[in-house]
């Protein structure tokens, strides 16, 4: 246990320290949220690369939960859904169907460059379309894979912290 404690006290904080937060309005759905987002994920046909970088988005370094988003194990539980991939035609019906599980007023971020147009995989046989050719989606996160840092920014224009 002193080990453990010494080793805390060696480490201190390694979060990144906090940019000025996010410009522009808030969409009403956003301003309702009341400054937390609890979000669930959705790889709706990704090839995992935007799942590590939310990982690090949610890890000890970039930390989204300190400014209000949270990951949650089911999407009655949330607010909104954080999409990751192409959709592909198998995913095309569950994703549909998740949304439909979320309570409203919901709201759809788009993460990475396959969920806004399809990216690397436009065109290929399996591929339904992007993201917003399936549900609303109020954000959108650029990057193949976006850096941490734009996840996070993208939570922070829902929580607006
Ligand atoms: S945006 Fe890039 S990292 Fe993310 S699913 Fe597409 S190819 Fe993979």
């Amino acid at each position: 246990m002193l080990g453990l404690w010494r080793k805390i006290h060696r480490t201190g904080r390694v979060a990144e320290p906090a940019p000025p937060p996010p410009g522009g309005d808030r969409s009403p759905a956003a301003a309702a949220l009341g400054g937390s987002v609890q979000v669930r994920h959705v790889d709706a046909g990704s090839c995992n690369g935007c799942e590590v970088e939310i990982g690090s988005a949610f890890g000890p370094v970039y930390d989204a939960e300190r400014y209000g988003a949270r990951l949650v194990a089911s999407p009655r539980h949330a607010d909104a859904l954080l999409v990751t991939g192409p959709v592909t035609r198998n995913m095309t019906e569950p994703l549909r169907r998740t949304y439909d599980a979320v309570p409203g007023p919901k709201l759809v971020v788009a993460v990475g460059d396959c969920a806004r147009n399809c990216g690397a995989f436009a065109g290929a046989y399996g591929v339904t379309g992007a993201v917003s050719d399936v549900l609303p989606v109020d954000v959108e996160i650029t990057g193949c894979p976006p850096r941490p840092e734009a996840i996070v920014e993208g939570l922070r224009k829902l929580t607006g912290r």
